[in-house]
């Protein structure tokens, strides 16, 4: 999965999982194998998005929608090829399957103008750049109309890589590097195992702006735990290495102490403590102020407990009176709060539709429910419980 905002994207692979693999808080690609794809798989891919997208158009056109792909097309070109897609969705081999996926992503793609590639897994960029290079060129030779390519980039990697290098990925169509900085304070980075220091995020950052690709920042709130003083450095070095970088937009994402993750291990010995969502939003604030250059900014990943979108400049004194209005909530009304926005907001349900809502959690759920209606004084720590057991499902 790509991030917020490449929905309208055709997703190509071009590596598989993590060359990096080991930060804490991370629990993605734990236990496989990073290994980069060979040039011809990825052109072999490249061509089946061809096919798939010259036969959805030439359906689209014999039913006289005039090239557009619509449910109507996708169903037909369903049915027009039985032996690639089976009969979707009663009976269908692995093979099928993959193939019907391909045929979502393709036509999701066409309906917004076949404009966006991202390149996934974790670090498109640690590809030999001679390779990387002649893939853009092969993609936009392919598909004239793409004009944004994109990718996760470690900020190490782009520090190792030159900038004259980094310009012909941006001249070849490379326009946006989702970086994770995560946090800007050295001992943060490396009790995280982040792999990266905040220098080489300084320099691997600038360099890929250097050279002309905008940057998205992710940075997150809570990364430090609830221990106030490492929790404080965190933020003010966070906001230091932020204005260093001045990236195009910064992505907010706090801190979720996901199951299967390193971090949720030490969390249950008792090694870490996650913070509150008061503290989490308490960063934000401090963010907000601290950033010194004009960037575009959001908070719409669902672990934030405050949904902020818009240009920082521009938007700051609503952002901040966002953030007031909640802090000057009483306890049980910001514990009321963020019951509901983590209940009816979209998390829970994601949390089911994984078929990871079980008991333990809804009875967490239940109790904080309780202890709101009877106004309990320990409301607040029951909500929370509930709030680091849901975002401890995943991520939506
Ligand atoms: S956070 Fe990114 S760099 Fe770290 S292990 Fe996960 S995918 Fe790899």
């Amino acid at each position: 999965m790509g991030p917020v905002g490449e929905g309208e994207s055709l997703i190509l692979r071009v590596s598989s999982n993590c060359p990096w693999n080991q930060c804490l808080f991370c629990p993605f690609y734990k236990g496989r194998t990073f290994s980069i794809r060979t040039l011809p798989e990825i052109e072999a891919d490249i061509t089946v998005v061809l096919r798939t997208y010259e036969s959805l158009e030439k359906t689209s056109w014999d039913m006289g929608f005039g090239g557009s792909v619509n449910r109507a097309v996708i169903d037909k070109q369903i049915k027009l090829s039985p032996v690639v897609y089976g009969k979707y969705p009663l009976e269908v081999t692995e093979a099928q399957w993959k193939a019907f996926r391909t045929l979502s992503n393709v036509a999701n793609w066409m309906t917004h103008g076949a404009r966006n590639v991202f390149l996934q897994d974790a670090n498109a960029l640690s590809m030999k750049p001679a390779d990387l290079l002649h893939i853009l060129h092969y993609l936009r030779k392919t598909f004239p109309s793409v004009e944004h390519i994109s990718c996760y980039a470690r900020s190490l990697t782009c520090d190792k890589l030159t900038l004259e290098g980094l310009k012909e990925l941006h001249d070849a169509g490379l326009s946006w590097c989702y970086v994770g900085i995560e946090s800007g304070c050295d001992d943060v980075l490396r009790y995280m195992k982040k792999g990266v220091s905040k220098k080489e995020h300084i320099s691997g950052c600038r360099k890929l702006i250097d050279a002309g690709i905008c940057v998205a920042a992710f940075v997150m709130p809570g990364l430090a735990g609830a221990e106030k003083r490492f929790a404080d450095r965190h933020i003010q070095e966070t906001i230091r290495v932020l204005n260093e970088i001045r990236p195009t937009e910064v992505r907010v994402r706090s801190l979720a102490v996901l199951e299967g993750s390193p971090l949720y291990k030490k969390w249950k010995a008792g090694d870490f403590t996650p913070p509150t969502e008061d503290q989490n939003v308490e960063e934000l604030r401090r963010l907000i102020e601290g950033i010194k250059f004009d960037c575009s900014f959001e908070t719409l990943q669902l672990t934030n407990a405050l949904t902020l979108s818009g240009q920082l400049c521009a938007d700051r004194g609503r952002f901040l009176k966002q953030i007031e209005t909640y802090q000057e909530l009483s306890l049980l009304e910001r514990a009321r709060y963020l019951l509901c926005r983590y209940m009816h907001e979209g998390y829970v349900e994601c949390v089911r539709s994984w078929g990871l809502y079980d008991r333990h959690l809804n009875a967490l759920i239940f109790y904080a429910v309780r202890g709101i209606e009877e106004e309990a004084g320990d409301a607040m720590e029951r909500v929370e419980r509930a709030v680091l057991t849901i975002k401890s499902k995943g991520i939506p």
